[in-house]
């Protein structure tokens, strides 16, 4: 569930922002969702200071024995010693197979919580309170959890589905702006692959979601949890539409891995995927370049970066042969029929895709 709980316009003053932060109350609405009395938080040493304390007082004064298990932050902390540490937290202060975990945090923050949760004594309860954008419209919905290996990124993990989600905009008065816009990226993306009435709503509120209206943001995030809930829900059946989340992703892939992880953001890799992605299907006669235009002043308008650093083709392809989206040596990609309608492809002209890897303007 969602909630605009709070005024998440970004505070000016320190006094009131800490007068927001005290006043917000994440725990109320996920209390029906906790199993038994023990419930470790799980979050980093940037969250914590700011979401913590009132998450961890208000649950114990409901009643509940709560321990916080508080890790560094970042990425590349998002491996087995930061399990460890959470199951180290659990075994000290004895809990039980009937316990709840609590994600507090971002998507590296919820991938680890629900890794632990579903190994601990084979699975527990675990409740995810993402305070990112990326993680509240993407990695917090679908079930997947999981851990970095030193030779791959999300190589470790397991589908352990958390029993609620709570999405609190007010989250985002904190949120630095880079990330605020990289988890556009995604919101963007839903909108290209899944609803084009989506995408004229953006262009239209996009004045409201860059005030950080509550209500707004409430909207667009329940939207895109519909979105990938319908996308994850049909990939039980008819396997393959999960694919189409991976549209400019195998183009900011490049981007990601060419720059270095951590130079550009996820999202910002993935606006400028979107693009390229884009003009390919602009080159393959299937969307207008009026299509592209529109789509590059929306992303333009969150301020995302929508032209890829300079990459030699050779080089691009050779990272997109890596890429695991590729299936028997053939590159596959998401690419548009209409804006609102994906498909996966790995029938095209590769002097087209050429051509897009080579022209950056
Ligand atoms: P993140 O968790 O690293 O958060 C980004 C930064 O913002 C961090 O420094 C974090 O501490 C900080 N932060 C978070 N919330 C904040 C707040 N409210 N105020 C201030 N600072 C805040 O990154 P992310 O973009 O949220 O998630 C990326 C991760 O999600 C990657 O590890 C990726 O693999 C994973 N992911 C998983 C799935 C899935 O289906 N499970 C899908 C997409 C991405
Ligand atoms: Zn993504």
């Amino acid at each position: 569930f969602i909630t605009a709980s709070g005024d998440c316009r970004a505070f000016t003053e320190q006094s009131a922002q800490d007068n927001a932060l005290a006043a917000l109350d994440l725990a109320t609405p996920i209390v029906p969702y906790i199993k038994g009395r023990q419930v470790l938080i799980v979050t980093n040493d940037l969250i914590a200071p700011l979401y913590l304390k009132g998450l961890q007082e208000r649950l114990a004064q409901a009643g509940f024995d709560v321990r916080a298990c508080v890790l560094p932050d970042g990425e590349q902390f998002k491996n087995q010693d930061s399990i460890n540490a959470i199951y180290d937290a659990l075994m000290q202060a004895h809990f039980a197979r009937d316990c709840t975990l609590v994600a507090l945090g971002g998507g590296v923050i919820g991938d680890m919580t629900g890794f632990a949760a579903a190994s601990f004594m084979r699975g527990v309860n675990f409740i995810q309170v993402p305070t990112t954008l990326l993680a509240q419209v993407d990695s917090s919905v679908g079930g997947k959890t999981g851990i970095n290996h030193a030779l791959g990124k999300n190589m470790i993990g397991a589908f352990w589905q958390p029993v609620a989600v709570l999405a609190d905009m007010a989250t985002f008065a904190t949120l630095p702006p880079r990330e605020f816009a990289a988890g556009m990226a995604e919101v963007i993306k839903y909108a290209l692959i899944m609803d084009a009435e989506f995408l004229a709503w953006l262009e239209n509120h996009a004045d409201k979601i860059l005030a950080k209206d509550g209500e707004t943001l409430a909207q667009m995030v329940h939207r895109c949890c519909d979105y990938k809930a319908q996308i994850v829900a049909a990939d039980e059946r008819e396997s393959g539409k999960r694919a189409l989340l991976n549209f400019g992703h195998t183009f900011g892939h490049v981007i990601e891995t060419h720059q270095g992880y951590g130079a550009w953001l996820h999202g910002e890799a993935v606006a400028a995927g979107m693009v390229q992605a884009l003009v390919m299907s602009y080159k393959l006669g299937l969307i207008s370049l009026d299509d592209v235009r529109r789509v590059v002043a929306l992303i333009e308008r969150f301020e995302l970066p929508v032209q890829p650093p300079k990459i030699a083709v050779d080089e691009a392809l050779s990272l997109m042969g890596h890429d695991k989206k590729v299936q028997q040596g053939k590159i596959r990609l998401v690419l548009l029929r209409a804006l609102g309608d994906a498909f996966v492809t790995a029938d095209f002209d590769m002097a087209i895709l050429n051509e897009v890897l080579t022209s950056v303007s």
